[in-house]
């Protein structure tokens, strides 16, 4: 296959050790002609970093990790590497790229984000909680720059391949299916006892740790609403969720004359990827090593349901911090990226994330329309506030 006109696109891969990040290499391996990694950067897993750096020979490598341990691999394995955040505002600003994979995971990947944004680059986004906590900066950002943010979240990039060719009037409402995890048919009572190894066993799709929790907690798709509201400039009410627990039907958009668009494939997140990097062309899979094309025939059935906000708390909190606005998404990040951690290390049970998260919502000084730092700075407090409430010490990030 010639390369298109507008390839090869010069990349810089922020998370680049983590599952998106992996995979979107899997995507420059597969399309050697089309993508060329300019820049790439890690937080903590310094050997894989070494070893993607050796295969695709980036001009820049930046470790964010700052501990002892992650030094000492650096200095023995990447003595070149750039570190700390202003190693991946390098990274994301970097004169030859031309798109910015935004796979980090958590807070950190706001900074490089807006940076990437200020220097022009187009970003594929999938570090939703970008969108989720400082969507009304990020979004404002992109349209002062010119700048395109493509989203690479399944759910995301299949609603924006279904707006293509649309009028945003004629749109009704946004359906955005949810597999609804490991715990979809559990009742609320079961749900108390729920171990970390029941929670982390999705059974769609290969997720890190901590996206699989908040699949399994619906956070995920909560979050995703918010991500969804600010990439498509829709009020709330018109973003629904719908169970489609085969994840084939990766969303929907309805239309105004009752028209439904979907996009259908095997769930896998080499897809969304490519798209939101080939965009606008769509690049022949036939003859790579990363899917194979979904057969009618061999899905036996899908099926859709709605969701139980009663046993998933966590979709109406999120629902209720995004009307809310201002500080309140960013706490709610905030908090969730700690109350996870201690679900995961059997510090509180599963049904406890949601009753800490709707604590320190309710406690927490809001902002209605705060700056970066007090966006920054709402998130660090809830993750201690959690700290706090399930009395475990105060970490600092
Ligand atoms: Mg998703």
């Amino acid at each position: 296959m010639a390369p298109l006109a507008d390839f090869p696109r010069r990349l810089a891969v922020l998370g680049s050790t983590g599952s998106i990040g992996r995979q979107t290499l899997d995507v420059v391996r597969a399309y050697p002609d089309h993508f060329v990694v300019v820049a790439l950067a890690a937080r903590g897993n310094v050997a894989l970093l070494a070893e993607q750096a050796r295969e695709f020979s980036p001009q820049l490598v930046a470790v964010t990790g700052q501990d002892d341990e992650t030094r000492r691999q650096v200095a023995a394995l990447l003595p070149g590497a750039l570190a700390g955040i202003e190693g991946l505002i390098a990274a994301a600003t970097h004169a030859d790229v031309d798109i910015v994979v935004a796979a980090t995971s958590g807070l950190i990947g706001l900074r490089p984000t807006l940076a990437a944004i200020a220097a022009g680059k187009t970003i594929a986004l999938a570090n939703k909680e970008t969108l989720v906590m400082a969507g009304h900066l990020v979004t404002a950002a992109a349209r002062r720059a010119g700048v395109e943010i493509r989203p690479v979240d399944s759910e995301h990039n299949a609603i924006w391949q279904c707006l293509r060719g649309e009028r945003s009037s004629s749109v009704r409402r946004l359906l955005i299916t949810a597999s609804g995890g490991p715990l979809r048919s559990l009742s609320l009572e079961r749900m108390r006892d729920v171990t970390p190894e029941q929670a982390l066993a999705h059974p769609t799709w290969r997720m890190g740790p901590k996206v699989t929790i908040d699949s399994a907690t619906l956070m995920n798709k909560g979050l995703e609403v918010i991500e969804a509201h600010w990439l498509f400039d829709l009020p709330f009410e018109k973003i629904a969720v719908v169970v489609q627990p085969q994840s084939i039907i990766h969303s929907m958009v309805e239309f105004v004359d009752d028209s439904i668009k979907a996009q259908a494939s095997l769930p896998s997140m080499h897809l969304p990827i490519q798209d939101a990097l080939s965009f606008p062309e769509r690049l022949e899979r036939a003859g790579t090593a990363l899917a194979r094309p979904l057969r009618w025939a061999e899905v036996a059935h899908l099926e859709f349901a709605d969701v139980d906000q009663e046993r998933f708390p966590c979709l109406r909190l999120a629902y209720a911090a995004g009307r809310r606005g201002g500080t309140a998404p960013a706490v709610l990040v905030g908090a969730d990226e700690r109350a996870v951690p201690l679900f995961l290390a059997g510090t509180i049970r599963l049904t406890e994330i949601a009753e800490v998260l709707e604590q320190v919502l309710a406690t927490h000084a809001f902002v209605a329309e705060p700056d970066l730092d007090q966006v920054v700075a709402a998130g660090a407090w809830a993750r201690d506030e959690v700290s706090r409430l399930c009395g475990q010490p105060v970490e600092t990030v």
